[in-house]
């Protein structure tokens, strides 16, 4: 069968392709294989022949589909500016909207359902944290073992959403913050350094109660309806608010793609944790420290440099912070987290995570800066523990921190 959902891959988008082959050496999945049809020009020559009525939606299309991380390296090189990642979240659609209905009804249960039910987020971490510490994580199967073998899965805290937290003067605006999915439970240092740096530079900052998941992993991985859906009680709960900052980049990314519109529309006001904190630096609401921190090694989330070009403002955070950046890729070649797909391809993902891994080691940093929670997972599985991983902002708010203890305020 053709194309049979509004999602599907369009003609434009589709005949953009040249077949100039320029994006073969940026594409990890073709790097690690040499094979053509795990090549971006491959994928589009598969989309291309479902359009045409050449070839179907049937098991080796959703292979080749599956196969791509959606890292988008190819869109950042294309000469025809070909909307690899547009094109490709519509192929995926097509995939399970073509699945037969009980693997369809699995998939959209799993990333398009479970991920806004805020409760089963929590009690999943806590099993995955529980897993952990008690040691029987490794002997889980499947999926629940590669899960709970991702580390450290910290124990989950109280969700920010609800609150609000004030300055300690009157407030010169008011900005939203994003809570995320897994954000709160998983990584809520990076909420508390966004949240205390804002308060520092003078604003109030409100977690909606109303928010849910972006929906970035359930259009990543074809529940595109579901995506939709996600994205619309976003716009919803984040009306009246101007900013809305995201301390995640697969979640910015995803909004700022999907929650077009009008001039007013929620696309248009989020911003990445990283933009904001690197312009209040720039405008000198927030302090630049002078002390030599020495290097940190630099990860760039796929979905910040090449979905959002944002390369920048983490490395301008971390040089205010007293950090050097150290550059570890010319490319910014997927570290292999790539949503789920390290669950969905192990071993292309553990290859491509021992190989930023590598390039993390031999910097000699005994920090890396990310800015995704991805990535952060798959670089604290693949290095060991004597390598700090941490967001930029994060960092930046612990100097910050320090410089205020040092001078007594
Ligand atoms: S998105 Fe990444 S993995 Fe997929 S075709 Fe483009 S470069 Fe290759
Ligand atoms: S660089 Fe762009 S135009 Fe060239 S083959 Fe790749 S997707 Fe097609």
């Amino acid at each position: 069968m053709g194309w049979v959902t509004e999602w599907a891959p369009t003609k434009v988008e589709l005949d953009a392709c040249i077949d100039c082959g320029l994006c073969l050496p940026v594409c990890p999945t073709f790097q690690l294989t040499g094979d053509e049809a795990a090549s971006p020009r491959g994928r589009l020559t598969a989309m291309r022949a479902v359009d045409e009525g050449i070839m179907v939606v049937d098991e080796r299309f959703g292979e080749i589909m599956d196969f791509c991380l959606q890292c988008r390296a190819c869109e950042v090189v294309c000469p025809s500016m070909v909307p690899f990642g547009r094109a490709m979240e519509g192929a995926k659609a097509e995939v399970v909207a073509q699945l037969p209905d009980a693997r369809r009804a699995f998939k959209r249960s799993v990333f398009g359902r479970a991920l806004r039910v805020r409760g089963l987020v929590t009690m999943a971490s806590w099993m995955a944290a529980g897993a952990q510490r008690t040691g029987i994580a490794p002997r889980l199967p499947g999926l629940l073992g590669r899960i709970a073998g991702l580390r450290p899965i910290p124990i989950p805290v109280p969700s920010t959403r609800g609150r609000t937290w004030d300055p300690d003067g009157i407030p010169k605006g008011t900005i939203a913050l994003f809570s995320g999915c897994v954000m709160d439970p998983w990584f809520s240092e990076v909420h508390v350094a966004v949240i205390q740096l804002l308060r520092t530079a003078g604003f109030r900052v409100v977690a909606p109660e109303k928010q849910t998941c972006c929906g970035a992993l359930a259009a990543h991985e074809g529940a595109a309806y579901d995506a939709a859906d996600m994205v619309e009680r976003n716009v919803q709960a984040f009306e009246g608010f101007d900013t809305v900052v995201v301390d995640a980049a697969g979640c910015s990314a995803h909004l700022k793609a999907h929650a077009g519109g009008d001039g007013a529309s929620l696309a248009a006001r989020v911003v990445d944790a990283t933009e904001l904190v690197a312009s209040l630096i720039a405008e000198g609401s927030l302090p630049t420290i002078d002390v030599d921190r020495g290097p940190v090694a630099i990860q760039d989330p796929c979905h910040l440099r090449h979905a959002q070009r944002i390369v920048d403002e983490p490395r301008a955070i971390l040089r205010a912070a007293g950090y050097q950046p150290v550059e570890i890729d010319t490319h910014g070649m997927c570290c292999g987290a790539a949503g789920a797909y390290q669950l969905s391809h192990p071993e292309t993902s553990d290859e491509l995570g021992r190989r930023k891994a590598d390039q993390v080691r031999t910097t000699g940093a005994k920090i890396v800066a990310s800015a995704n929670p991805g990535c952060e997972m798959q670089l604290r599985t693949h290095l060991d523990a004597t390598v700090r991983v941490a967001h930029p902002v994060e960092l930046y708010w612990e100097a910050v921190s320090e410089a205020r203890v040092i001078a007594g305020n």
